[in-house]
């Protein structure tokens, strides 16, 4: 009998998964995902969700299906959509808001050029609160999506906590790359800060099975 594929194994345990939790999804393997080939990622509205190569193959079954979990989790709850429609409605509140300045300054006489200069500023600043707290809003879907893989790994009959495992064998230093930024520019929350989280989750868990 010839050796299980990296496709065939990482279609094996999506199908416990799926099963397992009555999700709808479909898993693919590719060579990279978003520019790194230790990731993995979801197209929420496709409900399609993609492994690299290189992380199917440096993870466990257990692992896998914990870090599937998380994506299955970013799927059914439709984060893809979610946060572009916040976005979007931050936009229209946006645009209205820089109408109403430039209505008042024209009302209290301010030239055009003025005007103009005024607003760019105006509006930078505002593009980057939406920024931000759009990015508290995906960060706060990553913990939605920790937490949905738990249950899913754990009603496979997979390791509840193993989405904190791969989180560690990703990043052992605890820490993204782009945490060197600090938590308020990235979007995932501190990896460490997620491990612990998932950790005390499991055991909950378990205790109540
Ligand atoms: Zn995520």
């Amino acid at each position: 009998m010839g050796q299980e594929s990296r496709e065939e194994r990482l279609q094996r345990i999506a199908a416990r998964v799926k099963q397992a939790n009555c999700a709808e999804f479909e898993v693919f393997v590719v060579e990279e995902v978003c520019g790194s080939k230790m990731n993995a990622g979801a197209d929420t509205r496709n409900k399609k969700i993609y492994f690299a190569e290189q992380l199917v193959d440096r993870m466990t079954d257990d692992d896998l299906a914990g870090v599937l979990g998380h994506e299955v989790g970013h799927v059914v709850n439709q984060d893809g959509q979610r946060i572009s429609s916040y976005q979007g409605a931050r936009c229209q509140e946006m645009r209205g808001i820089l109408r109403d300045a430039n209505n008042e300054m024209k009302a209290e006489g301010n030239g055009k050029l003025r005007r103009g200069f005024t607003l760019a500023g105006a509006s930078a600043l505002m593009l980057g609160i939406t920024v931000l707290s759009s990015l508290a809003f995906k960060r706060h879907y990553e913990q939605e999506a920790d937490d949905f893989s738990v249950d899913a790994a754990g009603n496979a009959g997979y390791d509840p906590a193993a989405n904190a495992n791969a989180l560690r064998k990703l990043d052992p230093k605890g820490a993204e790359s782009c945490f060197t930024m600090g938590t308020v520019i990235s979007t995932h929350p501190a990896t460490g800060a997620r491990i612990e989280r998932i950790i005390k989750k499991a055991a909950e868990a378990k205790q109540k099975k």
